[in-house]
């Protein structure tokens, strides 16, 4: 820790990203336990058709609340508390030492204006800090055209809303790479798998997945 953020943690202490209260980490030890008795704290790699997979939560109770806040509630801060469920895993921090870089779900300029920040991104950037193996790469994956907001579609909407609208620049830096693409729910997986496609197209060698959340109602 550098002395500037020395001073902003005796300042603005850490507070835990669930119950509020002053914490040393993002996330209270009574709170982890509350997560795991919800049994939605659940840390998963697996491998769908060639992509591997990793995960932290099924997307109910508590961390979809959590979740939804911090995307339309303007609540940058708790991309600590989420940081740190992956940082906190030890199987998740062995997984991410098999990637090069780390790249994020992408929203287009307008998106990020109104809403004031790219939550995926936060994220993503604080796991690249804590994994001295992984490096942060933006301005790679880019959203050519403003879509559909995807929770207010059906799967097959979906996949057809997110088509052929993500493009990859500065093609060289990700050139025979191992790539994690960051996100924070999976639902049906069409913009996942819609970036991995565009990722492996542009050249990358190998592209898998890591999110926060898997929502398995929306799957059906
Ligand atoms: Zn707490």
């Amino acid at each position: 820790m550098n002395f500037l953020e020395n001073m902003l943690t005796f300042i603005f202490p850490p507070t835990c990203g669930i119950c509020g209260r002053e914490n040393e980490n993002y996330v209270c030890k009574s709170c982890m336990e509350k997560l795991k008795l919800e049994k939605t704290y659940m840390p998963q790699i697996i491998d769908y058709k060639g992509i591997k997979h990793c995960y932290i939560f099924k997307y109910e109770g508590i961390i979809r609340q959590k979740i939804l806040q911090y995307k339309f509630k303007d609540n940058p801060y708790l991309y600590k508390m989420f940081s740190e469920f992956f940082m906190k895993n030890e199987k998740v921090c062995r997984f991410l030492k098999n990637y090069d870089i780390i790249i994020s779900v992408p929203m287009t300029k307008k998106k990020i204006a109104q809403r004031g920040y790219n939550q995926a991104e936060l994220i993503a950037k604080q796991i690249a800090i804590n994994s001295p193996n992984l490096t942060y790469l933006k301005n790679i994956l880019v959203k050519q055209k403003e879509t559909s907001t995807q929770s207010s579609l059906s799967k097959k909407e979906r996949f057809n809303n997110v088509k052929n609208v993500y493009k990859v620049q500065n093609m060289q830096k990700i050139k025979e790479k191992n790539i994690i693409l960051f996100d924070d729910i999976y639902t049906t997986g069409a913009t996942c798998k819609e970036c991995t496609k565009t990722i492996m197209e542009a050249g990358a060698k190998t592209v898998d997945l890591l999110t926060i959340a898997k929502d398995f109602e929306k799957m059906k």
